[in-house]
């Protein structure tokens, strides 16, 4: 099997679950990990002669989600009913939008294999109910039925087919996952099932017009299966197409054990939905003065924070990227660079760099960091005014981290201070020349690479205090001879 020769195409179905706190048609709690069956009232419950009452938080969510890419609000949307029959949805039908939802035609930029910008059309954007759980685990004879989830309000986001790899579907998800956080509408959490996709995947020779044949990758729910999955999938439709068979459009589910993608259902055996308006909710009618003053409320979104760090603080591109990757994260970034007396890429050079390794290696989220931004710039305030160097402000970091202090009482307590005097560093220097005959009459006869060993030697004597900068000139005027 080659891929040469095939061009991928993907279209993504995102749901991201909106965080308002009671259900989108009742008023049970949407808190996640209650015991089974507490948060589920009549109507999530879906007994008769109740009437669900649409729940306005999700409007605004849905309005704010359009306004960030760039969409249309549909100035009326209808919900419909999805009819079908499982145990965890005990109306018998889900609540969704099908003809007229609340979003469409937006769009999102994605950067390509060259770096350049790459645009992503969403279609539409619709809001939904979720349905229940089922739960086989530790139950020997029988399933158990949790409706807590029943209700619990999602924005389905839907791509236009213009993903051509699996890295790019990830990078899409991953723009997606950022901005519904940034606009607060979703906790993004993956775990809880609180952000997931569906990956329509589909191949064709390159320069065919026409799609191939999809099939359908259900309820991914981590960037790192999302890409296997679609390669999986990718090469076992190749291979099945290059040996002479054809691709059946079909759910398909992956299975990380084994790493495969197994058939769910064909379209053959795809419902039919019977969707119809739904007689107890109106349609949903939105005026420009309330897209105006969600409007007002906006934040900076992630695209434009980050061409505000390369402008305003003149980060490079990548750092920037990085650094705008959550809210907190920008926020705590932000607050060292304001703080500090240096240039903002010093600044940022410790929060992607040292901060983000210990955050990393204790599994702490930027706003339990050890360290406050504060604290973070008085460390990088010592280095820029050469303090100390580099090298020994790791050992700061590393003593800031485990709670001995500011930068300042650590250096003066360990007695850090680099040293600047020349003099000071001129008596090591020679020192070090007259304990050294054999290699300084071997770099003279211009064995240049021993440089690093002298440098290393005056570090060793000075403890690291010594000022980099001055030992390298000061040695070579000495080498000189
Ligand atoms: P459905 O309603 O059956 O799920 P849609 O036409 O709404 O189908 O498409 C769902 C998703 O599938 C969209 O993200 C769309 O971009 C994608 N898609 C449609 N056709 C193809 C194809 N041939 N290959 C890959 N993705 C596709
Ligand atoms: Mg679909």
């Amino acid at each position: 099997m080659s891929r040469a020769g095939w061009e991928v195409v993907i279209g993504l179905e995102i749901h991201a679950q909106l965080a308002t706190k009671s259900k989108i048609f009742s008023g049970s709690s949407t808190a996640y990990g209650a015991e089974p069956n507490t948060q589920a009232n009549l109507v999530d419950l879906g007994y008769p002669g109740v009437l669900p009452v649409l729940n306005k938080e999700v409007v605004r969510m849905a309005t704010m989600f359009a306004l960030a890419v760039n969409a249309k609000v549909a100035p009326r949307s209808v919900f419909a009913r999805k009819n079908y029959f499982y145990p965890d949805l005990p109306k018998g039908y889900q609540i969704s939008q099908l003809e007229l939802p609340i979003v469409a035609l937006g769009e999102i930029f994605i950067p390509d294999a060259d770096g350049n910008k790459k645009r992503i059309g969403i279609t539409r954007a619709h809001l939904e109910e979720d349905a229940g759980k089922s739960i086989h685990e530790g139950l020997a004879e029988f399933s158990g039925i949790d409706l807590n989830r029943a209700g619990t309000p999602l924005l389905e986001i839907v791509s236009e087919p213009d993903l051509r790899s699996a890295k790019e579907a990830v990078l899409y998800m991953k723009k997606i996952h950022t901005l519904v956080r940034y606009l607060g509408i979703s906790d993004g959490n993956m775990q809880e099932g609180s952000f997931r996709c569906d990956a329509n995947v589909s191949v064709r020779p390159v320069g065919q017009e026409e799609l191939g044949t999809r099939t359908e990758l259900k309820n991914l729910n981590s960037f790192r299966f999302i890409e296997k999955a679609i390669n999986i999938e990718v090469e076992r439709q190749i291979e099945l197409i290059e040996d002479g068979g054809k691709v059946v459009q079909e759910t398909r589910l992956y299975d990380a054990d084994n790493d495969e993608t197994r058939p769910m259902r064909s379209k053959e055996e795809a419902n039919d939905y019977r969707y119809f308006p739904d007689p107890d909710l109106l349609p949903v009618e939105i005026t420009d003065e309330f897209v105006l003053a969600i409007k007002k409320t906006m934040p900076e979104l992630p695209d434009e924070k980050e061409a505000r760090f390369v402008d305003a603080y003149g980060l490079k591109a990548d750092d920037a990227g990085i650094l705008t990757a959550s809210r907190p994260l920008a926020d705590y970034f932000e607050a060292v660079a304001v703080a500090s007396e240096s240039t903002a890429q010093l600044a940022a050079n410790w929060v992607i760099g040292d901060l983000a390794g210990a955050l990393n290696r204790d599994g702490l989220d930027i706003a339990d960091s050890r360290i406050s931004a504060a604290d973070l710039a008085g460390l990088v305030n010592r280095i820029h005014d050469d303090t100390i160097s580099g090298k020994i402000a790791k050992q700061v970091f590393e003593a800031m981290w485990a709670g001995e202090g500011s930068a300042d009482a650590i250096i003066k307590a360990r007695g850090l201070t680099q040293i600047t005097d020349s003099s000071a560093i001129e008596s090591v220097v020679d020192k070090v020349i007259a304990d050294n005959p054999g290699q300084v009459a071997e770099y003279r006869s211009g064995k240049d690479k021993l440089m690093g060993y002298f440098v290393g030697k005056v570090m060793q004597e000075t403890k690291g205090q010594a000022n980099p900068g001055q030992v390298n000139q000061i040695l070579k005027d000495k080498l000189k001879g």
